[in-house]
């Protein structure tokens, strides 16, 4: 089990953190799956968590010069579901009502 908890205010100092540890370290953003996967005995060796949730600008949605939607690994699925950047229509709401305001793009990419 962690033991271990670092909030990062900056993506830099993420980044230390897992060129030390490696993979002893792991990011926690929503922690919908982390939270559960650590009680089950299924990710394990685990001794820092860093939650990114403090890290400013990480949340944001918006197209580039290219007309390329950027999705910030913060952003949550209801607020893509109320961007006006993402039409409607067009995004799909991948989770339970229970997580959308939870659960990362960032951490749900990573899960799959
Ligand atoms: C009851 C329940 C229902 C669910 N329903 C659905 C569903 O309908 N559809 C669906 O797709 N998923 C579903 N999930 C899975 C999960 O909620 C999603 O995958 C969610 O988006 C994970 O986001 P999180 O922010 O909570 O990630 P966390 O639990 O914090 O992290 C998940 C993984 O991603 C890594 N990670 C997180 N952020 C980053 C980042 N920025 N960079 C690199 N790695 C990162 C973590 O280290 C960890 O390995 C469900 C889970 C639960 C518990």
């Amino acid at each position: 089990m962690w033991n271990t908890y670092v909030n990062a205010v900056s993506t830099d100092r993420v980044l230390e953190i897992l060129s030390e540890e490696r993979d002893k370290a792991r990011i926690i953003a929503g922690a919908t799956d982390l939270w559960l996967e650590m009680e089950r005995g299924v990710c394990t060796g685990i001794e820092t968590l860093i939650d990114i949730t403090r890290i400013q600008g990480l949340d944001k949605i918006h197209v580039d010069e290219k007309n390329i939607v950027h999705l910030g690994c913060l952003t949550t699925h209801n607020q893509c579901a109320a961007s006006k950047i993402i039409h409607k229509g067009i995004y799909r709401n991948r989770s339970s009502n229970r997580n959308c305001n939870r659960c990362r793009r960032g951490g749900n990419i990573s899960d799959h």
